[in-house]
């Protein structure tokens, strides 16, 4: 199996250029590749206005750069990211992705850039020649959808919960500044957020075949389109950021409804819950024990600071900072998310 590589340069900046790979629904011969090639980037670098693309080859299945993959479950392979902030050293790869191979694939989070995408991608490809039906979204933010767009282009539904959509239009200014300022310009060329084909509103069932999947849309937590994906055959339980382990928890949506869900375990009991960042493969009291004591404890030093009248800037400088013990990029992470818990508290 072949795939078509192209040069792509950054029209700001024609200095920085990346080899980008352009999949295929379909499987493709090498002269298939090259009879092909002229056209699909003319159509590729039509949507990518801000690149200028160059030199292209077509490369083996088994030469391209790859991610590494484990098999925790039959079928059932995760991608674990670095559980730390988004940094050059790491180009945006902190999210543990996933794969699930029935007849079809599908794929938990493509990960955090364009870039990411292609490296998960081809080492589905080193696996499997089977046809990617579908990407799951757990959440909005971009350390998990954006690898997206080259799952889309080989042909894969893009699902994710109802209110994915408008969460990510309404922040896709700011991360259009952010990220490449966080992740480096180089690790973010040709990346393009692009919006799920299907949302949820309930759970559902999803047949790959010889693999289901079942998706549970959940109550605003750490955002407001959180959704866990379990897989029937061996009770893995994919949580998306609704899990942290390692890598401080960031607050975007409720902590009242975090800690709820929290509170109450799925059922059934999941086998190994994979966080959306941190160790893969926990069992779920284990896996929740310190995002629970966190959590807990950022809604009781923020009530307590309401209660003793502090303002919201005096109650952010101290509130959680006693946890700081185990968790990676605490205190950026959690100064916001102690503002976002007296924003959210002092209304109760
Ligand atoms: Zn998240």
């Amino acid at each position: 199996m072949f795939h078509l590589i192209v040069t792509a340069c950054l029209l700001a900046d024609p200095a920085l250029c990346a080899d980008r790979l352009l999949p295929t629904p379909g499987p493709l011969s090498e002269a298939a590749c090259i009879a092909g090639a002229e056209r699909r980037i003319a159509d590729w670098a039509a949507r990518h206005a801000d690149l200028v693309t160059g030199d292209w080859h077509c490369r083996a299945t088994a030469d391209l750069p790859h991610l590494a993959l484990a098999e925790i479950a039959p079928g059932v392979l995760v991608h674990a990211g670095h559980p730390e902030p988004v940094s050059p050293a790491n180009g945006g790869d902190i999210a543990n992705l996933g794969v699930v191979i029935g007849d079809t694939v599908a794929v938990i989070d493509p990960g955090g850039s364009r870039a990411i995408g292609e490296g998960l991608y081809a080492a589905i490809r080193r696996i499997t020649d089977k046809p990617v039906s579908h990407v799951i979204l757990t959440h909005m933010h971009p350390d998990h959808i954006y690898g997206a767009e080259v799952f889309a282009e080989a042909g894969a539904e893009i699902v994710a919960h109802r209110n994915l959509p408008s969460g990510v239009e309404r922040r896709a200014g700011v991360w259009a500044e952010s990220i490449p300022r966080q992740a480096g310009a180089l690790a973010m060329l040709g990346t393009r957020a692009v919006l799920p084909d299907r949302t949820l509103a309930a759970p559902e069932d999803m047949d790959l075949g010889s693999a289901t999947l079942r998706l549970q849309p959940v109550a605003t937590a750490h955002t407001d389109n959180d959704l866990t994906i379990l897989h029937l055959e061996s009770g893995v339980l994919f949580t998306g950021d609704l899990v942290f382990a390692g890598l401080t928890p960031s607050l975007d949506g409720s902590l009242t409804g975090w800690l709820d869900w929290l509170g109450h375990p799925p059922e059934p009991m999941p086998s190994v819950i994979i966080p959306g960042h941190g160790p893969v493969r926990m069992p779920w009291d284990q896996g929740t024990a310190p995002l629970r004591a966190y959590l807990t404890a950022l809604a009781d030093q923020t009530r307590a600071a309401i209660r003793a009248g502090e303002a919201m800037s005096e109650a952010a400088a101290h509130v959680g900072t006693d946890q700081r013990d185990g968790w990676q990029g605490f205190d950026e992470i959690n100064a916001r998310n102690a503002i976002a818990a007296f924003k959210e508290l002092e209304w109760e």
